[in-house]
This record gives structure tokens, C-alpha cells and sequence, in this order.
């Protein structure tokens, strides 16, 4: 068991397919897998943690309530092939609104720090975007970059000639799952 590891998830791009501001339930699709390795994750030992940019509240597009059902759909789906979440932090600021917690800042890591008792020592962030891989490297976590979605990746990997880190990078959700158990079988 790797009770010790903690595992950040982003969401849209990375578990689900991002529509752009996804407003409902109804929308929610999941990428083949995902569920599966989210169950993998559990029964691993890891703490699995949600960490999402929902500007959309900011920007009107939908409520916290609507978030807050498209949530229990996603916990539902988990529950149901094995799986869970240990948490789901969201900033729902917009960009210029200076908070702390928008990815890549680190607000919502340190949130789910207090609140889970979750430790960032041995930590991996999944994700699809740059700001999910510069949120790794603002917390020393070892970052795993997936692209699964639309985002252009070229523009990653010019940012990491510039010195961004990103450990590995993986075709899909249940790839970066692989990789990260592996990964710390290895470390032990
Ligand atoms: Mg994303
Ligand atoms: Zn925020």
C-alpha cells in the first residue's frame, strides 16, 4: 500500500472530455478508463485528489450548484467501478481576480492539505495543461502530462526547453496511472 502518496488530478482534458466550461451533469463524459484507474489508484493505497479551474462560475456561465451536481455524477461513476475521490478543490475566481488558488498557483493544494491531511512529499500532478505542470513544480510534485485533450502540446514543450520540468509525459489518463505506479514501486 502507498498510503503515503498523493495523487492531484485536474479535470476537464485530463478525466473528462472538456467541452469548454461544461455546465451540467448531462455533459459529463469520461475518457475509456478513467474510472478503472481511479479504482486503481484506491486500491493502490494513494489519496486521489480533485484540483479544478472553474472560472466558469466567475465568468456566469454556471453556478456552484451546477458544479456541485456535475460532482456528485463524477463521485457517482467512481463509486460505481471501484473508485473514488479523497477530494475536490475548485477555484472559481477569473483569471485577474489575483486569488491564490487558480492554477498554477497553489491555493487549492494548500486547501486540500489542511483539509485531508494529505502530504505533497512523495506527490504527482496529472494533467493536460501547462498551468497544470507549472502547478507540479510550484509544489515539488512530480508532474504527468496528458494529451488526451485538444491543448497544443508544442507550446508545452517549448515552455519545457525553458525549464519547465514534467516527468513524464502519456497518451491517456489510465497511461499516466500506469506510469505513477510504477513510478513508485520504484521509489520504495
Ligand atoms: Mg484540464
Ligand atoms: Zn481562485
Amino acid at each position: 500500500m502507498h498510503s503515503d502518496v498523493t495523487v492531484f488530478v485536474d479535470r476537464d482534458g485530463t478525466l473528462n472530455e472538456d467541452p469548454g466550461y461544461l455546465s451540467s451533469p448531462d455533459g459529463l463524459v469520461l475518457y475509456p478508463g478513467v474510472v478503472e484507474a481511479v479504482a486503481r489508484l484506491k486500491q493502490a493505497g494513494c489519496s486521489v485528489v480533485l484540483v479544478t479551474n472553474q472560472s466558469g462560475i466567475g465568468r456566469g456561465y454556471l453556478t456552484r450548484t451546477n458544479l456541485q451536481a456535475i460532482h456528485d455524477k463524477l463521485e457517482n461513476v467512481l463509486m460505481k467501478g471501484g473508485g473514488s475521490l479523497d477530494g475536490i478543490f475548485f477555484c472559481p475566481h477569473l483569471p485577474d481576480e489575483g486569488c491564490d488558488c487558480r492554477k498554477p498557483k497553489t491555493g487549492l493544494i494548500h486547501q486540500a492539505v489542511e483539509t485531508l491531511k494529505v502530504s505533497t512529499a512523495h506527490s504527482y500532478m496529472v494533467g493536460d495543461k501547462q498551468s497544470d505542470m507549472e502547478l507540479a513544480n510550484n509544489i515539488g510534485a512530480i508532474g504527468v502530462l496528458v494529451t488526451t485533450s485538444s491543448v497544443s502540446h508544442e507550446a508545452i514543450k517549448a515552455e519545457m526547453r525553458g525549464g519547465l520540468h514534467i516527468e513524464s509525459i502519456t497518451l491517456t489518463f489510465s497511461d499516466a496511472v500506469e506510469w505513477i505506479l510504477q513510478d513508485v514501486v520504484k521509489k520504495q
